[in-house]
């Protein structure tokens, strides 16, 4: 469903991703780990181009994002039209949420779906309806975010990225900011989508749940892939050092 080919970014001086691939298939639940600074969040937005990589390439279905040089030794999308393409197929979900806030959870749901893919209205509200339901948000849907908890934002955020039904998600430690009783709410509607076998790229500092729901997993150290596996080899029989130190220091 989507291949990232040797990621090269940095800024200025800063190398944060030095040459990182990954391949993900239909199904595939990816997750990645690493500590702070590791270029975790900056990889995931190059995938959806919110960074443009220096050098590597994107492909999602099959079809490269066309990069042209920037001017500055680095390279940015040759056509805004491809860009849009790519995000229309990438549903992001962020530490934050960021839903707007001046709208309620529906009209957070329907905004894509309407006027960036033309989906009718009513079509769109059905959709957002079923998708809200399957969150347990059906109740709330003409609640402004700031009356709901962070979990609660965080799950209308997850729909909202569903509603343009996306090739794959992709999430950037959606739990971090959370209350630790709501991690766990969160946690299991995306378990959810796991087991509907949704094609998904998730950074988490949650290890117990990556074990449970990945199907490989990536360890990025200093920008580039320090190990990589199946969850029961990475957290059960961690090869290099620096892994084993990051496992038992989370833990
Ligand atoms: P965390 O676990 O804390 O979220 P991370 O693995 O997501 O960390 P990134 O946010 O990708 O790490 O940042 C990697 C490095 O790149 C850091 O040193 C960061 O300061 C730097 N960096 C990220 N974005 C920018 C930017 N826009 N300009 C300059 N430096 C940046
Ligand atoms: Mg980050």
């Amino acid at each position: 469903a989507i291949s990232v080919i040797d990621l090269h970014k940095r800024f200025g001086q800063l190398k944060v991703l030095k040459g990182v691939s990954l391949d993900a298939h239909e199904g595939d639940v990816i997750a990645i780990i690493g500590g702070s600074g590791s270029g975790k969040s900056t990889f995931l937005r190059c995938i959806n181009m919110l960074e443009h990589p220096c050098s590597g390439s994107v492909a999602i279905h099959g079809e490269t994002v066309t990069m042209k040089s920037d001017g500055n030794g680095g390279q940015a999308p040759a056509s805004r039209k491809q860009v849009e393409k790519l995000r229309a197929r990438l549903g992001m979900v962020f530490q934050n949420f960021n839903l707007w806030q001046h709208k309620t959870v529906l009209q957070n749901v329907i905004e894509a779906p309407i006027h960036v893919l033309g989906t009718p209205r009513d079509e769109a509200i059905a959709t957002a309806e079923t998708l809200l339901r399957r969150v347990g948000l059906f109740e709330k849907r003409d609640i402004y975010p700031a009356f709901m908890s962070g979990g609660q934002q965080q799950r209308a955020a997850i729909a909202r990225a569903l509603a343009i039904q996306p090739l794959v998600m992709l999430f950037d430690e959606p739990t971090s900011a959370l209350d630790p009783e709501l991690v766990r709410e969160v946690l299991s509607v995306i378990g959810d989508l796991a087991e509907e076998q949704r094609t998904m790229i998730l950074v988490t500092h949650e290890m117990e749940f990556a074990r449970n729901v990945a199907s490989h997993v990536i360890f990025l150290h200093d920008g580039v892939i320090e190990e990589q596996g199946p969850p029961d080899a990475i957290f059960g029989a961690p090869k290099s050092e620096r892994l084993k130190k990051f496992i038992s220091s989370v833990h």
